[in-house]
């Protein structure tokens, strides 16, 4: 099987498991979507309005910013692969919650695996909790992250969230300077951190919040 077929297989999976919650409230499961063979796989929070009425993520203002930003380092959307932690809308856009997450973690979890890409580029707290879960998103923003995940090395690049940009200029170049990172690392120019170097971090819960997004 190759990795679409196992894509189409994890996606036809997701959609007949009755287990997994939001599915009530949304009107369609939003899976990933991009180029299977790609060295980015970007990795946001949920899906909104839009991803649910389409059936795509990040088709949204945020997801258009998220395309210009993926241009701006060289790339088509067409050329990366693009998902969420969560696949079904939360209600009114609400943050999703630890047990929804964990309930698609396996999801998640496999489609990171049959893609394998050089680099995990998260978007927002949520995905970067996947990885970095003592991190502050405002210290570790645009850095290289070499991580333990599932008993491999993963390198992470955790991004502030698209709409959090869309909200706050500072945040916007931040952004902007954070891509220009990811394809420095590409091209051999960026170091990494160990995980290591997140772990006395203490996560300050107010700032962070003020970064919940969708
Ligand atoms: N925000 C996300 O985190 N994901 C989407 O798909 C759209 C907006």
């Amino acid at each position: 099987m190759n990795k679409s077929e196992e894509l189409l297989r994890l996606k036809e999976k997701m959609q007949n498991d009755v287990s997994l919650p939001l599915r009530e409230g949304a009107t369609q499961l939003v899976f990933g979507e991009g180029n299977c063979d790609t060295e980015l796989y970007f990795l946001g929070e949920a899906p909104g309005y839009y991803e649910d009425r389409d059936g795509r993520p990040f088709v949204g203002l945020a997801g258009k910013l998220l395309d210009q930003l993926i241009q701006s380092i060289g790339y088509a959307r067409s050329d990366v692969y693009i998902s969420n932690v969560v696949r079904f809308r939360p209600p009114a856009n609400r943050d999703p919650l630890p047990e929804e997450i964990e309930a698609f973690q396996p999801y998640v979890d496999k489609e990171i695996e049959i893609i394998n890409p050089k680099v995990i580029v998260t978007l927002g707290r949520f995905s970067m909790g996947k990885f970095l879960p003592e991190a502050r998103i405002s210290q570790v923003h645009g850095q290289v992250f070499n991580v333990d995940w599932n008993g491999k090395k993963v390198t992470v690049i955790p991004m502030y969230h698209p709409a959090a940009a869309l909200r706050s200029t500072a945040i916007l170049a931040s952004i902007k300077e954070d891509f220009a990172k990811i394809k420095e690392f590409l091209e051999g120019k960026e170091s990494s951190n160990s995980v290591e170097n997140t772990e006395n971090l203490e996560s300050e819960k107010e700032e962070v919040n003020q970064l919940s997004l969708i």
